[in-house]
């Protein structure tokens, strides 16, 4: 039947920013896809109409008391989609055997078992949550070679890597491609240009407002302190097994050009397109078809100038912090990232100032343990032992504020 040539997509996220921008991408192409599974973490009544527009054969609300509630709502308006709740419900839906394709979209290092329990069933996997792969980089990159799962990027930047690189990279090597290096672009967030002096008085609306982008809270902050480049150039090492020195991070404020790869011969191949996350969705979904995404085309004119800058480390220690963990390696990057959610989430609760973000993640890598940590028993020790350091370094700096 046609219901069998759909190919089936399980949303861990599906109420975020991609998760949302996943469900219109899929909406244009019913000829195409099938939504198998929506997992959601607080935002029962958006997971309500999605399940009402889609029908999911199973929604996952990690909370029992929410999965209850959704359950009730789901059986009044007689659909046909089975609840399930826990960190179990997570990684049975991304492992299900007649899922296709999982789209990781769950923020932080809550996405990591889900998204390795995927990569462990041979799943195509679109990965927005760059997170996890950060936390356990080259154990998830080991589960996603030895299950032969596909891995393709939902990251604009590292989409538009995968798209100017030759199509064999993966089996040839990058190392064999002729490559000279990789050129990240970033926006530089919304204070590219505000007096440092400002910075300590900077507000979570403020840090939130993203100039080209329309984001989740946790990665629009990640944008602000520039965290976020930070974050992908570890993804990037991972995904495109280079080391951070073949990396060039580069400031382009207008978010046109998503990243660039610099060839031996001089060749730059960039990728271009409206900043709109559903065009390396749309990328992903189909590749190596291309499909509509929604987006609308992008107009020269208009954009009139395309211009480019150096980050300043001053503007950016997050930047700095980043790169440092991924040469040291190891639980570094796990630390980071766990000291970086706490840190984050502490500055939205207004709890520490923006600058303190860079503080309690430097002053939690110094005191806490190093370890090469390559189990995934050790990354998950070396986050929680990070968490509960940072947790105490902020509310020491509340005390004494
Ligand atoms: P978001 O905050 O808008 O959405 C996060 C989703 O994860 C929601 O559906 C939420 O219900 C779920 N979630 C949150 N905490 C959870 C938990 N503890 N357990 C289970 N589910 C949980 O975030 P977003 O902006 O959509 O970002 C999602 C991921 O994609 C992040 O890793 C982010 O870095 C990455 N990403 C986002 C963008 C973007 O434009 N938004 C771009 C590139 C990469
Ligand atoms: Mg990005």
């Amino acid at each position: 039947s046609s219901q069998q040539s759909l190919e089936n997509i399980c949303i861990l996220g599906a109420t975020g920013s991609i998760g949302t921008s996943t469900l219109d991408v899929i909406r244009r192409h019913p000829d195409k896809y099938r939504v198998f599974a929506l997992t959601a973490h607080r935002n029962l009544e958006q997971l309500k109409l999605q399940c009402q527009e889609f029908e999911p054969v199973y929604a996952v609300m990690p909370d029992p008391e929410l999965a209850q509630e959704l359950e009730s709502f789901l059986t009044y308006n007689k659909l046909n989609t089975t609840v399930l709740h826990g960190a179990d419900g997570l990684e049975f839906v991304a492992s299900h055997e007649r899922v296709d394709t999982i789209m990781a979209a769950i923020v932080g290092a809550a996405g990591l078992l889900p998204t390795l329990a995927a990569a462990e069933a041979g799943k195509k996997i679109l990965l927005a949550n760059k997170e996890a792969l950060v936390m356990s980089g080259a154990l998830f990159m080991d589960a996603v070679k030895s299950h032969g799962a596909t891995l393709l990027p939902i990251d604009s930047e590292h989409n538009a890597i995968f798209q100017c690189l030759p199509e064999h990279f993966v089996q040839q090597g990058i190392q064999h491609c002729g490559i000279h290096n990789i050129v990240l672009t970033g926006s530089g967030g919304p204070f590219l240009h505000k007096d440092l002096s400002e910075f300590s008085s900077i507000t979570p609306e403020e840090a939130c407002a993203h100039p080209n982008w329309d984001m989740g809270r946790k990665i629009s902050v990640d944008s602000a302190t520039m965290m976020n480049k930070g974050l992908e150039l570890i993804e990037a090492c991972w995904l495109f097994d280079v080391m951070p020195q073949q990396i060039e991070v580069v400031l382009h404020p207008q978010s046109i050009i998503h990243s660039m790869v610099r060839y031996k011969d001089g060749s730059v191949l960039a990728q271009m397109g409206n900043p709109d996350m559903r065009t390396p969705i749309a990328h992903a979904m189909a590749f190596p078809e291309r499909i509509d995404a929604g987006v609308a085309p992008l107009d020269f004119m208009e954009i009139s100038q395309l211009t480019f800058d150096r980050p300043s480390k001053e503007r950016y220690p997050c930047l700095s912090l980043a790169s440092q963990a991924m040469e040291q390696g190891g639980n570094t990057p796990a630390r980071l990232n766990a000291a970086n959610e706490v840190a984050v989430e502490a500055f939205l609760n207004r709890s520490i100032a923006f600058t303190q973000i860079a503080e309690v993640i430097q002053q939690t890598l110094t005191s806490t343990e190093y370890a090469k940590a390559l189990s995934l028993e050790a990354i998950l020790a070396a986050d929680e032992q990070a968490r509960e350091f940072a947790q105490d370094l902020i509310q020491d700096m509340t005390i004494h504020s």
